[in-house]
């Protein structure tokens, strides 16, 4: 190699001190210098807050938590990769062999396959607790019992857990709550501010917004965050950089989406509870829904997700499902664009007849993930499908 390939591998690099960027830029490097051996003994000693290694902090990431741990009203948050990135280096970051897990049984397939093909191998025991039994969760605590998991509004018939009521039983037990937030957003719902201790989401579903990143966060205290970092740092689950600004850039307009979000499902809720062809609607936001009372009293507003029974079983829902224009058949949720799924073929598939009860799902049920479109054409859609 001659010098001027050492000059051209070295010039331009590093950031000018005249440009000052709107946003915070994409940071790829995955080290950072150091100007001498005093700054990076200060950045061991914890002196410091000099950046070193991407899979510890990035700023770009850094962006992106800031805006997170505004949204949800936490003093501290950290993004992953994914939304089980987030779940794992939560729960494998605050468990350790004989504890226990007190889990809610309507929960994402995810979650339950950690706690019961994962952490089971590590000691750590879980036990499910029904909706029901969320009420009074008191009684269910056992002498073990570490954590408590819960997600409200639930997948896929979006009944509500009264964050305050489960939060509070679990301080008078030393016990730490952790609430997947991601169905809400924290637009709709701040379970902080109800005392949970913890707060995960699923960033890839309505943070980002846009259906083209797979990205998760948790959000809570500074203590708490603190003791998750070192799983998040060794467990490896930390976003990349040019996913982190994605990330950001989504959450900037989260109070614009979620309002038409909202909005749009409202409409498409109560459009659905007229229609003949419909035996049943669930939308925390209809006075019709179970727990309309919990949603009042916990979330400024109810969510883009609508789930509604076709009174003609699974064929109906199969009918509807093939016939629809503008709702795309997928799973997932939480982006621009309108989605339907079968909840038996996606989040409930290969469930029996006792364990979908048991979710409360029937195999006639369609779940919608309802965009930003105009809420007429969402309508129209829909009646041209329900035949
Ligand atoms: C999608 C989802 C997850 C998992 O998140 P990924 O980003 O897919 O890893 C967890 N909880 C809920 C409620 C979800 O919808």
């Amino acid at each position: 190699m001659s010098t001027r390939d050492t000059e051209i591998l070295h010039a331009g690099e590093g950031v000018p001190s005249s440009a000052t960027p709107i946003t915070t830029p994409i940071y790829s490097a995955t080290t950072f210098t150091f100007p001498n051996a005093a700054e990076l003994e200060k950045f061991q000693q914890g002196t410091s807050t000099h950046y070193i290694y991407s899979r510890y902090a990035n700023p770009t990431v850094q962006a992106a938590e800031a805006k997170l741990a505004a949204a949800e009203g936490g003093e501290a948050a950290l993004v992953t990769g994914s939304g089980m990135a987030a779940t794992s280096t939560a729960l494998f970051g605050l468990l350790q062999a004989g504890d226990e897990v007190l889990c809610a049984s309507s929960i994402y397939g995810g979650t339950v396959q950690v706690l019961t093909q994962f952490l089971d191998r590590f000691g750590v025991a879980t036990r499910f607790v029904s909706m029901e039994a969320l009420g009074d969760v008191g009684p269910h605590f056992g002498p073990k019992t570490k954590v408590l998991w819960f997600e409200t509004p639930t997948n896929p018939t979006l009944r509500c857990v009264d964050i305050a009521s489960v939060a509070a039983a679990c301080r008078a037990k030393g016990v730490i709550s952790i609430v997947d937030n991601t169905f809400a957003s924290p637009i709709n719902q701040q379970p902080l501010a109800l005392d949970a201790d913890l707060v995960m989401h699923s960033a890839t579903k309505f943070l980002n917004g846009h259906s083209d990143v797979t990205a998760g966060a948790l959000v809570g205290s500074r203590a708490i965050i603190d003791r998750v970092t070192p799983a998040r740092k060794l467990l490896g689950g930390i976003l990349e950089p040019a996913s982190a600004y994605a990330l950001a850039r989504g959450i900037k307009t989260l109070a614009v989406r979620v309002a038409r979000h909202n909005a749009n499902a409202q409409a498409v809720a109560e459009f659905l509870e007229q229609q003949k062809q419909v035996s049943r609607v669930f939308y925390p936001g209809l006075a019709s829904h179970p727990d309309a009372a919990i949603a009042r009293k916990q979330m400024s507003g109810f969510g883009g997700m609508v789930c509604f029974e076709c009174a003609g079983g699974y064929e109906g829902a199969v009918r509807t499902f093939d016939r629809l224009k503008l709702f795309q058949r997928a799973a997932s949720l939480g982006g621009v664009e309108s989605l339907c799924s079968l909840p038996v073929l996606t989040s409930q598939y290969g469930l029996d007849d006792i364990q979908l009860a048991a979710a409360g799902v029937t195999r006639g049920m369609l779940r919608l993930s309802v965009g930003l479109e105009s809420s007429t054409d969402l309508i129209d859609d829909l009646r041209q499908a329900l035949v």
